[in-house]
């Protein structure tokens, strides 16, 4: 995140993590992990990924290293308080010196928040917020396999309170993963339809992160590199499950997204999508998918700055010819996004997602409560959120 006593035009880009990317680097794992000094390693996955062969190879080449492995293989989706208080209590049995996050942004969520109360004691809720983490945590190692969330880039951890299902957002530079491994064969076991709303939910945090009030230099950098390696992969990792070439763009772009947002956050399609999700059980990618058209629109005001980013990511894309006035290429970014969201299988409205117009009153209070409404580059009021969920409403 930058400092906001840095003069206008400056940039101050924290610590990252290291990248390790290409086929087959899930076999680095070893050696990467004894890098880090490290002698007993506590996995962090699912029983689907123990299934699908990858949790095996994990181990077999920590053991290879020398690393004693212990596995905690119950992350479930949306990860809470009580699921990160057993992963501490298997990190502490196993006195382990490392964390390893394999699977979506869940195991990686859970790792995080294990890791947190293990090292720093207490309870999540201690944590909730930004850098309120005062002890040095164990290293993380993170391996997504699935191009989503980018929480392999982040320093947030993403955990429910388990009595009020509240998200607690904790975000201190001390949780950001040390080494992050980027192996497009892990993405290819994912459902179709875990690749097509993950897919979207990079793609929107791609776009969101473009526009922010907290974007700068650095962070543009990383969201049109993102949203053009992820606009131009999304259709074929859809059409052709098995192209590694097209996989290893997502995950890139996924991993791109993440850093964009740890400097410029998110904006409104993320604000609207949490009450879908808490209200009405709609998953995440989709929930945000089904927001992003009107968000686009509303935000791409006739001459503002909003409008001409959105006219360079057109570009980027190939959807729009560099010499169009900035109002034709903005409609084109968003023809093009409301074209992927329709091969994504994403609902035309929110009516399609099952949520009914009578809502919309409610809704709207929980978005414009939202951490991230406030960084959307056009204010968010009451207002503004009946009729961004108004006009999701319609078809796209
Ligand atoms: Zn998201």
């Amino acid at each position: 995140m930058s400092t906001p006593s840095l003069p206008p035009g400056c940039v101050d880009v924290p610590a990252r993590p290291r990248l390790v990317f290409g086929d087959g680097t899930l076999g680095r794992l070893g050696a990467l992990a004894a890098e880090l000094g490290a002698r007993r390693a506590l996995l962090v996955t699912d029983s689907g990924i123990v299934a699908a062969g990858h949790a095996g190879r994990a181990r077999e080449s920590l053991e290879k290293a020398g690393i004693a492995v212990a596995v905690y293989e119950s992350v479930r989706e949306n990860p809470d308080t009580h699921d990160v208080e057993r992963c501490r209590q298997a990190a502490v049995d196993a006195r382990v010196d490392l964390f390893i996050g394999l699977g979506g942004g869940s195991s990686v969520d859970t790792a995080k928040g294990a890791n947190l109360l293990l090292t720093n004691g207490g309870a999540v809720q201690d944590y909730w917020g930004v850098g309120k983490v005062p002890q040095a945590m164990l290293p993380l190692i993170a391996i997504p396999t699935t191009a989503g969330t980018g929480s392999e880039c982040q320093s947030a951890a993403l955990i429910a309170d388990a009595v009020t299902h509240q998200k607690m957002a904790c975000l201190d530079p001390k949780i950001t993963a040390r080494i992050a491994i980027l192996d497009p064969e892990l993405t290819v076991s994912q459902p179709a339809r875990v690749t097509a709303v993950t897919g979207v939910d990079a793609l929107s945090h791609a776009l969101e992160s473009a526009v922010t009030r907290r974007r700068n230099a650095v962070s543009w950098m990383y969201s049109e590199s993102a949203f053009q390696k992820l606009a131009g992969s999304l259709v074929r990792v859809l059409d052709e499950p098995r192209d590694l070439m097209a996989r290893g763009d997502m995950l890139l772009g996924a991993a791109l997204a993440g850093l964009a947002i740890e400097c410029s956050m998110l904006g409104g399609a993320h604000a609207c999508a949490n009450p879908l999700t808490a209200q009405f059980g709609v998953v995440h990618g989709a929930a945000v998918g089904v927001m992003l058209p009107a968000v686009l629109r509303h935000n791409a005001v006739p001459g503002s700055e909003a409008e001409s980013l959105y006219a360079r990511l057109a570009v980027a894309a190939g959807w729009s010819p560099r010499c169009d006035p900035a109002a034709a290429a903005a409609a084109a970014l968003v023809d093009g996004v409301s074209r992927l969201l329709d091969r994504a299988g994403i609902p035309r409205s929110t009516v399609d997602a099952g949520v009914p117009v009578s809502a919309i009153p409610t809704l709207a209070a929980a978005a414009a409560r939202q951490w991230t409404a406030q960084f959307n580059p056009r204010d968010l009021d009451v207002e503004a959120f009946i009729s961004l969920y108004t006009a999701a409403a319609q078809p796209r």
